[in-house]
């Protein structure tokens, strides 16, 4: 087994990246003072959440807690768009403040990522089975293969909050199709690959090691592996600055 990397020893290897991490490095220096909301014990919140799988912050007095603190950073009728994915009308809100959506996109997801308890960030296979996340509700942006056991099992990253949840091993979180003919792999790099669905043209990245989370469990920080599915046409799917 090699050392283990630091991100900046990463970044020193991956010249091309520095752009992105400046920004993302800023992006979080401005949120050092965002204080995690004061949410229900753990186990309150699986009971809450997996009653009607309907995600802790899609729930309307949670949602409240968010729009409250986030309320300094952003007008509250875009955030409440923003958090409830509501593409449209965030798209107009931005417009009509002249502000820049993929940068306020990024904003707001940085913050609420702040605002959730670190506790709450990893959900075990009995948690959760759903393909969206159970703080937030977003879709995953990325997965990880992690020893568990005698095997390998896989977590769903959320790109907005951050959080981690089990999944079934096989399938595509995006469009459910869980035939293993029409999904492929493409390796890309000893730590990453692509898994492809042939259905809906969606690919997943998959970091495949464990120890360097805080490098290839950013999604900008494997910005290349984007660039080259782009290339194939293939989609990307539940980035926060997407749609
Ligand atoms: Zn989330
Ligand atoms: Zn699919």
């Amino acid at each position: 087994m090699g050392k283990i990397k630091t991100l900046e020893e990463y970044l020193a290897e991956n010249n091309f990246l520095r752009e992105a991490a400046e920004f993302h490095f800023k992006l979080e220096k401005n949120l050092t003072e965002v204080e995690p909301l004061e949410l229900p014990p753990r186990e309150k919140v699986l009971e809450l959440v997996r009653a009607e799988k309907i995600p802790l912050l899609q729930q309307e007095k949670f949602q409240a807690q968010v729009l409250d603190a986030v309320e300094k950073f952003l007008p509250r009728d875009l955030a409440e768009s923003l958090l409830r994915q509501e593409n449209l009308s965030a798209k107009k809100i931005c417009a009509a403040h002249e502000l820049n959506e993929t940068l306020t996109r990024k904003t707001f997801w940085a913050t609420v990522d702040k605002l959730i308890p670190a506790d709450l960030k990893l959900w075990e296979r009995d948690d959760w089975q759903e393909n969206y996340c159970p703080i937030c509700g977003r879709r995953p942006v990325m997965a990880q293969l992690k020893k568990f056991n005698d095997g390998r099992e896989r977590r769903l990253l959320c790109g907005g909050c951050r959080t981690l949840w089990s999944w079934r091993r096989v399938g595509c979180p995006y469009c459910g199709n869980e035939n293993l003919e029409r999904i492929h792999i493409l390796e890309l790099d000893k730590k990453m690959r692509l898994d492809v669905c042939d259905e809906c043209r969606a690919y997943l990245k998959t970091y495949t090691d464990e120890d360097e989370e805080n490098i290839y469990l950013r999604d900008w920080a494997t910005l290349h592996l984007d660039l080259l599915a782009e290339e194939k046409t293939l989609h990307k799917c539940g980035a926060v600055e997407l749609e």
